[in-house]
């Protein structure tokens, strides 16, 4: 059975109705103004990042050097006790290859697939990571364990944010793929690897 086989009860309403005032209607203007409180931790790592620096964080009781950085040591169940600047380098721990925006929308056909990675920074205990872009590198030159630096935007145009940082490139340039030929930079890597 179709829809429009039942019979249904109620009285179609227009649109007119509404405007007629036939309709009972209540207006309102909301007001969702709304501010979001970043907290010490979090406040001083984004204006570290404004100025190129990047904070972390360190509980003396487990010697944890925590990025991005926190005032609480969850191990320890204490307050962490110092601020410490670490290194805009760091290691691939691990990263995707994304075909979708981050709505979930299906990239364009010409657009290069997007490389969130999980970075272990300099400077910051083991398995301390952030997760941020890689650029500067094909897809299929992503290592896990590879040393990346950070690519930082002009001091300028920093506003305190994470994406202050535009991405992270890997400290050497990856070997190229035997008989890959590449456009870009590879005219003078290739003869030079052929004679070794
Ligand atoms: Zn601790």
């Amino acid at each position: 059975m179709k829809l429009e086989d039942y019979e249904l009860g109620g009285i179609n309403i227009k649109s007119s109705d509404f405007k007629k005032g036939k309709v009972l209607t209540t207006e309102w203007e909301p007001n969702l103004k709304y501010a979001w409180d970043n907290g010490v931790a979090i406040g001083r790592y984004l204006a570290g990042l404004k100025e190129g620096r990047i904070i972390a964080r360190i509980c003396y009781q487990c010697k944890r050097i925590m990025l991005p950085p926190r005032m609480f040591c969850e191990l320890c169940f204490r307050p962490t006790d110092e601020w410490m600047e670490v290194k805009d380098t760091g290691t691939i721990n691990t990263f995707s290859i994304a075909q979708v925006n981050w709505d979930a929308s299906r990239r364009g056909k010409d657009e290069p697939p997007l490389l969130p990675a999980v970075i272990e920074i300099d400077g910051a205990s083991p398995g301390m990571g952030i997760m941020h872009m890689l650029g500067e590198v094909e897809p299929d030159q992503i290592k896990v364990g590879m040393k990346v630096r950070a690519v930082w935007k002009p001091r300028e145009e920093r506003t305190g944010a994470i994406t202050d940082i535009l991405y992270f490139k890997p400290l050497r340039a990856p070997a190229k793929k035997a008989g890959a030929r590449k456009k870009t930079k590879s005219k003078n890597a290739a003869p030079a690897r052929g004679k070794r």
